[in-house]
């Protein structure tokens, strides 16, 4: 029991902490923490962090593979937080393969990770299967890593046209990783996050996911209306 306690407290501890660091961000940008979404990355975290972290009412969790998510969010495989589910929004926030997307259309209220023409023919048929339309963001590969999923910045006006016209899709943000290593060899994530909110604002797309437990205050300097956070709120992972 008196473990139990403790471990709760700590969680609910970390995530007071974050959110007092998001509002000190937003102030400084001219807003309030109330305008950034604080995503909880609850991906390879044990149960029992999970737990404590629903105890402290976040609503809004980010997984990245459809399968790990399902074990723990899904209905109908009896995840672990299936009674949780109805209350939270989950935002799918990892590379998406076409063959997931039907059950990534019945899991997740939110896909951040549209990249390719091949997916969006995927995800428009997954939700006629499934009568469910996940709001979408597309995934920017602002760094060019060749091993990193995401649009190339230069494809990405013509990409967010054809989801327009072509597949009726309306993608409401944008999400981009900056290359890891960026602190390390000296460059700052910053670069990147403007690039994504240059980018946003010229295709009139309104969000941007974009800030990690590395550098959330940063991307929300650069204006990020969501940030994904994962080991800053929980602790490291498994
Ligand atoms: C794991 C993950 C995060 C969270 O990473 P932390 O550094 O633990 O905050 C954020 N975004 C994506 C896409 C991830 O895969």
């Amino acid at each position: 029991m008196e473990t139990q306690s403790k471990k709760r407290t700590h969680i609910s501890q970390l995530h007071t902490a974050t959110l007092d660091r998001i509002e000190a961000a937003a102030k400084r940008s001219g807003r309030t923490g109330a305008d950034i979404c604080l995503t909880a990355v609850s991906k390879q975290q044990p149960d029992h962090r999970i737990a404590d972290m629903l105890a402290t009412g976040q609503t809004v969790f980010g997984e990245n593979k459809v399968q790990e998510a399902q074990g723990r969010w899904g209905a109908k495989e009896q995840g672990s937080f299936a009674d949780a589910r109805t209350n939270i929004q989950l935002r799918m926030i990892g590379p998406l393969q076409t063959n997931k997307a039907v059950a990534a259309c019945e899991l997740f209220d939110v896909i951040e990770t549209l990249d390719r023409e091949k997916l969006a023919k995927a995800l428009v048929k997954a939700m006629d299967k499934t009568g469910r339309q996940p709001e979408l963001f597309v995934q920017v590969n602002t760094g060019e890593e060749p091993q990193k999923a995401g649009i190339a910045p230069h494809a990405l006006d013509e990409f967010i046209k054809t989801l327009r016209t072509e597949y009726d899709l309306h993608p409401t943000g944008l999400m981009c990783i900056p290359p890891a290593g960026t602190l390390i060899s000296g460059q700052a994530p910053g670069p990147h996050f403007a690039l994504l909110a240059k980018l946003a604002e010229r295709n009139d797309i309104q969000n941007l996911s974009m800030g990690m437990s590395g550098d959330f205050e940063t991307a929300i300097e650069f204006g990020a209306t969501h940030v994904r956070v994962g080991s800053a709120l929980f602790g490291a992972r498994d």
